[in-house]
């Protein structure tokens, strides 16, 4: 099978996290699995990164803000495909520009228009777990682009639509999706299955689980997606139309 996981801030926040992403990614891998791997930052780098860059400049140009921001799902990208490393199996971090993915130039708040699957291909033929930065990509004038806040969402659908994965798993810190904000509500009750447009109207209500037009993608290519807690790896939620 070939299996993309998306792990968010929260599920790689320190080492024990980001081992354990590892971990569960390696023993796929050993499985047999072709493993394709999406980090967000680690916990709350891009508010920092964010704030920082407004000590800098209170109104940055949305070109550079990018190339800044996109630097934390690389951090990540690195330090997780070296802690696969240390398990002893083979990995390799992409940005979203190596890994093929190309974005409008509306910086801040790309749209992915097309991934060229080949190189990620081509180090999963070669036996390798490929860990990819989320959130961003590269626009027709090569400049780096991020997709909006809670983006690496897309990136995991995006990658799970044009390679044709079996499996997309999105990995975060509550264990499926709620009718309602389950930190906020403890009497919230979670869905075994929801519906596209059913996502979409939680999203549009202010649901930040998934970002928006990962779910947009995820109907249009018929992506089954599954959203499910990186602490226990029980199963989840599955975001998609019955059959
Ligand atoms: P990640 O860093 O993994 O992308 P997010 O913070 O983007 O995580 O999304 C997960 C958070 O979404 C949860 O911690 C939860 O508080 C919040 N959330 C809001 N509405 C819902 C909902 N209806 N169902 C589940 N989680 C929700
Ligand atoms: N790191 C980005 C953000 O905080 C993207 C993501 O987490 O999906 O919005
Ligand atoms: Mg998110």
């Amino acid at each position: 099978m070939l299996i993309v996981q998306k792990y968010g801030g929260t599920s790689l926040g320190d080492i024990d996290r980001i081992r354990s992403a590892a971990r569960r990614a390696a023993r796929l891998a050993r499985q047999g699995n072709r493993v394709v791997v999406v980090v967000s930052a680690q916990g709350d780098t891009t508010d920092m990164m964010i704030q920082k860059a407004a000590q800098v400049n209170k109104r940055g140009a949305a070109r550079e803000m990018d190339a800044y921001l996109a630097a934390g799902e690389q951090m990540s990208a690195g330090l997780v495909s070296m802690a696969i490393g240390a398990l002893g199996y083979p990995a390799m971090s992409l940005t979203g520009w190596q890994a093929g993915i190309a974005t409008d130039g509306i910086h801040g708040n790309a749209k992915i228009l097309h991934v060229d699957g080949s190189r990620i291909r081509k180090e999963l033929d070669a036996g390798k777990i490929v860990v990819v930065a989320g959130f961003q990509g590269v626009d027709p004038e090569g400049d780096i682009t991020t997709l909006g806040r809670g983006g690496s969402d897309t990136t995991a659908v995006a990658l799970a639509a044009y390679l044709k994965a079996d499996k997309c798993q999105i990995f975060t810190d509550v264990d499926g999706v709620y009718d309602r904000d389950p930190r906020l509500f403890p009497d919230a009750t979670r869905f075994g299955q929801i519906g596209y447009d059913e996502m979409m109207a939680l999203i549009e209500n202010g649901a930040q689980v998934l970002h928006d037009r990962s779910v947009e993608l995820a109907k249009a290519y018929g992506i089954r997606v599954e959203v499910l807690s990186a602490f226990t790896g029980e199963p989840g939620t599955i975001v998609g139309d019955l059959e």
